[in-house]
């Protein structure tokens, strides 16, 4: 199929231009040895939404999800509702005892070794892309490899060296550290956490939303188009798809879903039921003290929330708040967690209001990568929960390996969508 702008037809449609949805447009792009014509859309621009608001962590090494046999010992002081890493609604969580159930079930000790293998590949690909990508989107400076450090209060060292354990199964590399290698590594902090394990793979960036908006400018400057509009609807035509937007439609052969917190909605006309919750989040950026500056991300593990440096500030982000995806904005877990932050790192005022967004997440927490089981030439890529702005990037080389027929870079066995639809 011919690229005609005109007649609004092309082989591959992404909807949503979030980390992954660039990533897989910018992916089928570079395809283009088999002349694929690719048209991303977004009614807003590109890395406007979670692929925002996050931590921008690039992880070497969060195979492990929230729902492991560690959730069950973390469950009692969750049930009280007050603890700033988990909070859930009562009503949510009656509606929607059926996911939560599904949830736990995924928690148990058997299902742990493969969802972590199954990561593992996915985040590996997708940290190789995102070095490779941002250099070529003239980006560099905003990454940094400096690492990610989770830390304690208390002397935990015997369960810290468990999950570097755990960790190197898997040839993830980290060390673990006491108080005064903490210091080392980060000077500027208050001297709060007695053991930390470092993630010394991981790397991060400074302004997430800019390194979409990068990614997706070095699509368009490699001739993809890119449409600003919303998207109403998705219907099978002849050989292709056609997509319904606010101001006309257009043409596809190929469509891939890639709405993060939104692509179960777009999905229910066909006949697929997403199990799609929403690990809600929010953040908040601080002007930070120029002498006493944090030099990589924190994750405080006793608290729950993380600390990042960004280009605006100090970033604090919340833990996860369980509740519908557009109910009204509960900002106790964020206080609670900028005012832990306080305790850490010194900073001053807020530069900017709070933000809120929501973690898409599935059952196994593990996404979506891969065909529609009952429509050909509909692809789904979404459900990435706390880590796709990571996996972005290596879930849009399958999807693209895939589409053009060819063999994705890591097994995608794992990520099918028929498991669920
Ligand atoms: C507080 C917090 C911290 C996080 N920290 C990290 C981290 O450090 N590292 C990490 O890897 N991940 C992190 N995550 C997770 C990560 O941000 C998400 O998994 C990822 O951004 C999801 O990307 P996406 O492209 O699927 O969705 P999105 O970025 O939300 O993109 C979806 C796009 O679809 C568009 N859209 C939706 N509906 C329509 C419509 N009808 N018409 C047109 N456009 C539409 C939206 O405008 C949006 O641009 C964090 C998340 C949160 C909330």
């Amino acid at each position: 199929m011919a690229d005609d702008a005109k007649t609004g037809q092309t082989d591959v449609i992404v909807l949503g231009a979030g980390m992954v949805g660039v990533s897989s447009a910018l992916s089928a792009l570079s395809a283009r040895e088999r002349g694929m014509s690719v048209t991303l859309v977004d009614r807003r621009e590109p890395g406007s939404e979670t692929s925002y608001g996050n931590a921008g962590i690039i992880s070497s090494g969060s195979i492990f999800p929230l729902n492991t046999p560690a959730l069950f010992e973390a469950l009692p002081k969750y049930l009280s509702n007050s603890h700033p890493a988990l909070r859930w609604n009562l009503g949510w969580s009656i509606r929607n005892a059926d996911w939560i159930m599904r949830f736990l079930a995924n928690a148990f000790p058997a299902q742990t070794k493969p969802r972590a293998a199954a990561l593992q590949g996915l985040i590996s690909a997708s940290l190789k892309l995102h070095r490779e990508w941002i250099v070529r989107a003239g980006a560099p400076q905003r990454i940094r490899e400096t690492g990610w450090l989770k830390a304690w209060r208390g002397d935990v060292t015997a369960s810290a060296k468990a999950q570097q354990a755990a960790l190197a199964e898997f040839g993830i590399k980290s060390e673990v550290l006491d108080r005064q290698a903490i210091s080392a590594l980060e000077p500027n902090i208050l001297p709060v956490y007695r053991t930390g394990i470092l993630h010394t793979e991981t790397a991060s960036v400074d302004s997430p939303g800019n390194v979409v908006k990068a990614y997706a400018k070095m699509f368009a400057g490699a001739g993809g188009q890119i449409r600003s509009s919303d998207i109403k609807s998705i219907t099978p035509v002849g050989e292709g798809w056609r997509v319904v937007l606010s101001d006309g439609e257009i043409f596809g052969r190929h469509v891939v879903v890639a709405l993060g917190p939104w692509s179960a909605d777009l999905l229910r006309s066909l006949g697929y039921r997403a199990p799609l919750a929403f690990e809600r989040g929010y953040h908040q950026e601080f002007k930070p003290n120029p002498a006493r500056q944090l030099l990589r991300p924190i994750h405080d593990a006793d608290i729950g929330f993380l600390m990042s440096p960004m280009e605006q500030g100090i970033r604090v982000t919340s833990g996860v708040e369980l509740t519908d995806r557009d109910a009204p904005s509960n900002f106790a877990q964020l206080e609670a967690s900028a005012a832990a932050a306080r305790s850490v790192v010194e900073f001053g005022e807020a530069v900017a209001q709070p933000w809120r967004g929501a973690r898409p997440t599935l059952p196994d927490s593990l996404p979506m990568i891969g065909p529609a089981p009952r429509h050909r030439g509909l692809w789904l890529a979404f459900g990435h929960q706390h880590i796709g702005f990571t996996t972005g990037a290596g879930t849009g080389a399958a999807i693209a390996a895939m589409i053009g027929g060819a063999p994705p870079p890591f097994d995608v066995t794992a990520f099918a969508p028929s498991r669920y639809l």
